[in-house]
């Protein structure tokens, strides 16, 4: 069986905030409570929206907060020629196509397939590419939510009409460059999990388990991100922010908001139901500031 290998993989478009840092608490966690590797990757391919203020910003935090990776750090921008090479084979492949909507001519909801003439032609420049996910399965086994995926994608974008390779090709071709076996990320995402397998699958890749843990939602009821300009976390006091996680986590006998990122780890190690705890709290609505 492949050794556990799991990953943190925010976006440099800003710093850490609370719910970062939970995402990050949960999928280590998850990885130490399986004698696992844990890697950080960095999420940087949207050069308008990310910078390298935020890349330095991210790792500094993650550092002060303890989360030490098993390997060094890892960033998208770096591995272009390899999305270059999944967009080729998937190309010869014969399910790609070029797609000149714009995002105003579309309805909400999965893309109702107005280019899907061009299945299999010549891809072009300034052109969005979509891939025909007919046989895209919707279904994902998960180790955390019961819940299924809010809305189906029909064909989606692998790259993106302004040149950059799209969020769901990247991950998808990131974890298996990374040997990645649980991949372990916040609810929000997992509309987009049959999108990435469904790539993988096309590209001959063995999928990673997954499992989708509840978000921390702010007062009006929707996820703390960084586009709704959450608070970043004080990193000179990592103590402050992991005992405010676990208030939020209704825990009581925690090391003090003055101990030690370490300290504080160790903490959350040593709770072996750690993962439920955090269903628990979402279900009783105390996952919210
Ligand atoms: N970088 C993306 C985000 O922060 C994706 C993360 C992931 O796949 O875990 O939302």
């Amino acid at each position: 069986m492949a050794q556990y290998r799991g990953r943190f993989a925010p976006s440099a478009t800003g710093p850490l905030h609370l719910g970062s840092i939970l995402a990050a608490l949960v999928s280590y966690i998850h990885a130490k409570h399986h004698h696992g590797d844990w890697l950080i990757r960095i999420d940087d391919l949207d050069r308008k929206r990310c910078n390298q203020i935020h890349v330095d910003s991210i790792l500094d935090c993650l550092d002060a907060f303890g989360f030490s990776p098993s390997a060094s750090v890892c960033r998208q921008t770096d591995r272009i020629s390899d999305y270059q090479n999944a967009l080729s084979s998937l190309e010869e492949q014969g399910r790609l196509y070029p797609c000149s909507c714009t995002r105003k001519s579309l309805p909400k909801g999965p893309y109702p397939g107005f280019c899907r003439n061009q299945i299999g032609q010549t891809l072009i420049a300034d052109r969005a590419v979509r891939i025909d996910a007919s046989d895209i399965d919707l279904m994902v086994d998960d180790l955390i939510t019961t819940s299924s995926i809010s809305q189906p994608s029909g064909d989606f974008i692998v790259k993106r009409r302004d040149g950059f390779f799209a969020y769901q090709l990247a991950c998808a071709v990131d974890e298996r460059i990374d040997g990645i076996t649980h991949v372990i990320r916040g609810i929000d995402l997992l509309d987009s999990t049959p999108m990435q397998r469904f790539i993988m699958k096309c590209l001959g890749y063995e999928s990673p388990t997954y499992g989708h843990f509840p978000v921390l939602v702010g007062a009006d009821g929707t996820k703390l991100s960084k586009q709704t300009f959450a608070e970043p976390v004080d990193w000179t006091r990592p103590g402050a922010t992991f005992a405010l996680i676990s208030r939020l986590l209704l825990l009581k006998d925690t090391p003090g908001p003055n101990e030690h990122a370490q300290v504080w780890l160790d903490y959350f190690i040593s709770l072996e139901n750690f993962i439920p705890l955090i269903v628990k709290a979402s279900e009783a609505n105390t996952l919210s500031i």
